[in-house]
């Protein structure tokens, strides 16, 4: 069997669908289990009705309600020909959407909106569109069953960021899913939600259907793991911000973790690793041009591959140096570092200077909490290079050193990883940055 993932773009409207429905068509002797995000823009939406409903804008939250509604009505409408599946899509449809009308009537009637609430609120993104789908695909002629996640991705109790049962998801899913694939069908789930033992709603985090496809494929030991989306793979670039950015045909597990976890939206990061301990491989895929071979993730590269290859830019960052008062050692600077990491969440420790300073990181712009009387702050950007084998080949380093001569950046931080450069910046030299070590990358 195979894991498809399709993001929210790749769902967001009939037309879209049908695509999907072609490709997965296409595919079905494979036998795929079909994760889908929520249409596109719809998680948002949702949540944003859940808070209006919480904070009693009553009025926002039923025009939220229509939108989405509607939306999905229309796609029944549009997405089936035949009127007995039509007519069975907009029965589910209904059924869904007059319980997501009940929910929110309650959350406004409580006048709060817990992290509990924002989870039943945003799963209905992900049933709408999986709901509707598996109509659609019965109507093809595929034998597709409707899955419902949330009785086999079972997780802990943290609302909006809970964590995954493997060992639980591995026996349910294996349970309740492959019966039916082992009979030749395809069977149809939701990314991004689960429900804890007492089978209350979770969900993964933000961008979570990735991972949501990972650990279906980790747990019923998937041959390939397939995510969909609106770009031919990993690439150079973001390709929104640069439009010459190429797609890598292949790249490795750490080097586009170090890409995600530094800005770069393709994958969430935790989908690495699932299939990572698998050895599963992860094909990033196209949905708008499913001929592109798009990029293949692989687990290492081989000894004799260097060069950078992608880039990525993170804006809003801060930088905090620690300096020493004249009485102070370096060890009262790193006891004041380390504890304030246990407050904030700190991206990368960016150099320790000598004795008397230190600097951290952080992702916040804004942060209210001055460790020490004697923090600098600075507003900084953070661009991170990858590339594979980079302390064994050293090149790599004066390359990024040149690209960035017109840059000046603040800190260049490499070697502690074999993968990644990072250089800090003032914000307003960063998109010239990106450019550059993009035309670097380039040649
Ligand atoms: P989906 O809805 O399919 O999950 P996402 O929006 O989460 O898709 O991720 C795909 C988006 O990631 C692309 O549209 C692209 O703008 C962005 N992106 C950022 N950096 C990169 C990169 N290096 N390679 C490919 N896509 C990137
Ligand atoms: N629909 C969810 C979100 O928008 C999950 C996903 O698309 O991966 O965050
Ligand atoms: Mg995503």
């Amino acid at each position: 069997m195979i894991v498809m993932k399709f993001g929210g773009t790749s769902v967001k409207d009939a037309t879209a669908m049908r695509r999907v429905l072609g490709i997965v068509h296409a595919q079905h002797e494979r036998t795929p289990l079909v994760v889908l995000s929520a249409c596109g823009g719809f998680t948002d939406k949702l949540l944003t009705m859940a808070r209006c409903a919480g904070t009693g804008d009553t009025q926002k939250m039923h025009e939220m309600y229509q939108i989405i509604s509607t939306h999905h009505i229309t796609l029944c409408n549009e997405l089936l020909a035949n009127e007995t599946y039509r007519e069975r899509a907009l029965h589910r449809t209904n059924t869904l959407l007059e319980e997501l009308r009940v929910f929110c009537e309650g959350i406004a009637l409580l006048g709060e909106c817990t992290p509990r609430s924002l989870d039943a609120i945003a799963s209905f993104g992900e049933r709408l569109s999986t709901s509707i789908f598996t109509i659609a695909a019965q109507e093809q002629g595929l034998d597709a069953l409707f899955h419902d996640a949330r009785t086999t991705m079972r997780t802990d109790s943290v609302y909006t960021n809970a964590t995954v049962q493997f060992s639980q998801l591995q026996t349910l899913s294996r349970g309740q899913i492959l019966p039916h694939m082992e009979q030749g069908g395809i069977v149809i789930t939701q990314g991004f939600i689960g429900s804890t033992e007492q089978r209350i709603t979770t969900t993964l985090g933000r961008g979570g259907s990735d991972l949501s496809a990972a650990l279906y494929g980790a747990a019923l030991l998937a041959e390939e793991i397939q995510i969909w989306t609106d770009v031919s793979g990993v690439l150079s670039a973001d390709p929104r911000v640069i439009l010459n950015a190429k797609s890598l045909p292949e790249i490795s597990y750490a080097e586009v973790r170090q890409l995600s976890y530094y800005g770069a939206k393709v994958l969430h990061p935790d989908t690495i690793k699932p299939a990572v301990d698998k050895n599963i491989p992860v094909k990033v895929l196209n949905t708008f041009e499913p001929s592109n071979s798009g990029t293949t993730i692989v687990y290492s590269t081989k000894p004799e591959e260097h060069g950078l290859r992608a880039v990525t830019l993170m804006q809003n960052c801060m930088m905090i140096r620690f300096d020493a008062s004249p009485d102070e050692s370096a060890a009262h600077i790193l006891a004041d570092v380390l504890e304030y990491c246990h407050v904030q969440k700190v991206e990368i420790l960016a150099s320790v200077g000598n004795e008397s300073s230190c600097a951290i990181v952080i992702r916040s712009s804004d942060s209210t909490i001055i460790p020490n009387a004697n923090a600098v702050r600075t507003a900084v950007a953070l661009l991170c290079a990858c590339g594979p084998n980079l302390l064994q080949h050293g090149t790599e380093l004066f390359e990024f050193a040149s690209a960035l001569q017109e840059s000046s950046p603040l800190s260049v931080l490499y070697g502690s990883s074999d993968v990644s450069i990072i250089a800090l910046l003032s914000p307003d030299k960063a998109q010239a940055a990106l450019q550059k070590v993009h035309e670097y990358i380039a040649v």
